[in-house]
């Protein structure tokens, strides 16, 4: 089975539209999409279209509870914050529908989807090092378990023999073997704002199969999106830091 696993989207049609082009050039048979959809960018509506019609398995994120209103935006930033503002009367019924459906933690056979953490899903803590990561994989019960929010990749796998001894893959872009590892714990970075100074739209590919993980980046407009949230009137920032990967 090949798992095409999309990041954080933040509204960011041209980037989640490459995304979802790599993907489909090497047949996914499951898509998966870890939260966090809206926010940020300018187009939420068209993303949530084709997050449903991609049948993607999806959680809930912070920025999507927060248009729902079902967090207090009290400790987002004010850029984050005036997105929210903005993208709530951009959602139709639908979107709210399929917004308020989303679990905070999405099990199936094969995998587990949180936006977050396991450990603290609706704290919507981050995975950003092995301390996380470790406490994470202390909760995971299927093998692979797939998160967002950090905006940065990294790939923690465990050997069942010896639970505290992780061993990272931390890069923005890396094929892994998990073969013999009995846990692997992906954050697949961003779709469509990028953290870790790689400006290219990032996703992740795992194959069943072959026991192969892997991190990947694809090219897209970012001077089209950058158009659009300065038409838009959103904050000038989220359009610069697209830019650099920030
Ligand atoms: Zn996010």
């Amino acid at each position: 089975m090949k798992i095409g696993i999309l990041g954080d989207i933040h509204a960011n049609l041209p980037a989640l539209t490459a995304v979802v082009e790599a993907l489909k050039r090497e047949s996914v048979d499951v898509w998966v999409q870890v939260g966090d959809i809206v926010g940020y960018g300018p187009e939420p509506s068209a993303c949530i279209d084709i997050v449903r019609d991609l049948g993607c398995i999806t959680c809930l994120g912070n920025h999507d509870a927060a248009v729902l209103g079902r967090l207090d935006t009290s400790y987002f930033n004010n850029f984050a914050r005036s997105a929210i503002h903005w993208t709530a009367p951009q959602l139709t019924p639908s979107d709210y529908e399929f917004l308020n459906a989303l679990e905070l933690v999405v099990k199936q056979p094969e995998f587990t989807v949180v936006h977050g953490t396991l450990h603290m899903p609706e704290q919507f803590g981050y995975v950003i090092s092995v301390v996380e990561a470790l406490e994470s994989l202390e909760h995971q019960e299927t093998r692979l378990c797939f998160v967002g929010h950090s905006h940065v990749p990294a790939i923690y796998l465990r050997r069942d023999e010896n639970p505290r001894d992780i061993h990272v893959v931390p890069h923005s872009e890396a094929e892994v073997s998990y073969r013999g590892f009995e846990r692997v714990l992906m954050n697949v970075g961003s779709v469509g704002q990028p953290r870790d100074e790689d400006p290219r739209a990032a996703y992740g590919l795992v194959d069943t199969k072959l026991e192969i993980a892997s991190i990947r980046r694809v090219q897209y407009d970012i001077a089209s999106v950058q158009a659009k949230i300065r038409e838009a009137g959103l904050p000038e920032v989220l359009a610069n830091r697209l830019s650099l990967g920030v």
